[in-house]
């Protein structure tokens, strides 16, 4: 604790105040547990905000950090290196996309996301199809914390203090059809979603609202763009959680062939490299016509290091059948919490898909008080999201 009240008296003094952090200081990690200076062991259910995905000192992790590590970190965009193209075949396997942009961050994903849908749009423009550069966000919606991304974030507190943000975005009630419907038009280059909304309280697309999303933007052009920061890499039980949503009929879009409804761009970051900051944005053929040599850059994404650990980090959750467990897992969690909500009120919902999972519980307060307890009690970490902090 001596250590820990050190730190925090330092931190207060010299870091910018951007977080509450929990009095907690970790010093080692071991598959599913974290430990603390004390030694007292936590079942991380957080996993560093969804991106340990194996878990913590997994050997392919640390095999590969080491081997590469030896060999090249960084070479620059400049270059050809080994891990990017390896890297991205097994993505757009997965995915059903075809082309790849490595970032660094979640953020930096999805500006390059936005980026390209507005170039897209100006392609469009230039080849005499009508289509304008606003974007559609929801409520409630999450996507980082840099410009683009904050302009499409929902919490009014995230986004303003910063304003002017970039202009052209409206937001949509989550899953109302009807008002998606009624803000939808050829002003629109992209509708913006995540398949399962993370910091918005782990709620998932309605089948009908996605399906309506897909067809509107197939409908003028404009690109459906799916946030699976979050989602993806198989937290859910499948690589990307639109995977989840089939399709019924045909679609004038990709979705036909692969069978699920397919987005025109997804973005991936959180777990793709086990730890090590590494983002990506997978594109059709189509969106990728707009994007030409010099129109978009960053000197560390897609590095060696963290390639050779995405690349361990797939191959490991193939080998260990890691989607399937996931599944197994999550339904097994979410019986056990289901059970817990039929004797007590406090609960009101438990949803999600695979390991992204929710309880929902009354209030704020009584939600607070619960992780705190949870804390205290030092056996579980838990994530607490406000999803009801409504904007004034
Ligand atoms: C975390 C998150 C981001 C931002 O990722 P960073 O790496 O923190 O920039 C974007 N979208 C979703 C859905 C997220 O959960």
């Amino acid at each position: 604790m001596i250590k820990l009240d050190r730190i925090r008296a330092a931190e207060e003094r010299l870091l910018l105040p951007t977080y509450e952090r929990n009095p907690i200081l970790f010093v080692r990690g071991e598959g599913v547990h974290l430990i603390d200076e004390n030694g007292d062991r936590y079942l991380d259910l957080l996993s560093g905000i969804g991106v340990n995905a194996l878990g913590y000192a997994h050997p392919a992790i640390e095999e590969a950090i080491a081997r590469q590590s030896r060999a090249l970190i960084h070479t620059s965009n400049l270059f050809y290196h080994e891990g990017q193209a390896e890297l991205a075949l097994r993505l757009t396997e997965r995915t059903g996309l075809d082309r790849v942009f490595f970032a660094n961050t979640g953020t930096e994903a999805w500006e390059g996301a936005m980026k390209i849908a507005r170039a897209h749009a100006g392609l469009l423009r230039s080849e005499g199809i009508q289509i304008g550069t606003k974007f559609l966000a929801l409520e409630q919606s999450f996507h980082g914390r840099t410009f683009g991304s904050v302009s499409t974030t929902y919490k009014a507190k995230y986004r303003e203090p910063f304003g002017p943000v970039v202009p052209g975005v409206e937001f949509v009630r989550f899953n109302d059809v009807a008002d998606l419907r009624a803000k939808f038009s050829n002003e629109v280059c992209a509708i913006l979603v995540e398949a399962i909304q993370g910091e918005g309280g782990i709620r998932p697309l309605s089948q009908e609202f996605f399906a309506e999303a897909r067809a509107l933007a197939s409908s003028t052009g404009a690109l459906l763009v799916v946030d699976e920061i979050q989602a993806g890499m198989g937290r859910t039980g499948k690589w990307c959680a639109y995977q989840h949503y089939g399709i019924s009929g045909a679609h004038a879009d990709r979705s036909s062939s692969v069978g699920w409804i397919q987005p025109d761009i997804t973005t991936l970051a959180k777990p793709i490299a086990g730890g090590i900051p590494l983002g990506a944005i997978l594109c059709t053929e189509e969106a990728a016509r707009a994007i030409h040599p010099g129109m978009h850059g960053t000197t560390f994404g897609g590095g060696p290091l963290a390639c050779a650990v995405a690349i361990a980090v797939i191959d490991a959750i193939e080998k260990e059948n890691l989607l399937q467990n996931a599944t197994e897992v999550g339904d097994y969690f979410q019986a056990q919490l289901r059970a817990l909500a039929s004797r007590h009120d406090a609960i009101k919902d438990v949803r999600g898909k695979g390991l992204m999972i929710a309880a929902e519980l009354d209030s704020a307060d009584l939600a607070k008080l619960t992780v705190a307890e949870m804390l205290k009690r030092r056996q579980f970490l838990p994530y607490l999201t406000m999803m009801r902090e409504e904007n004034e």
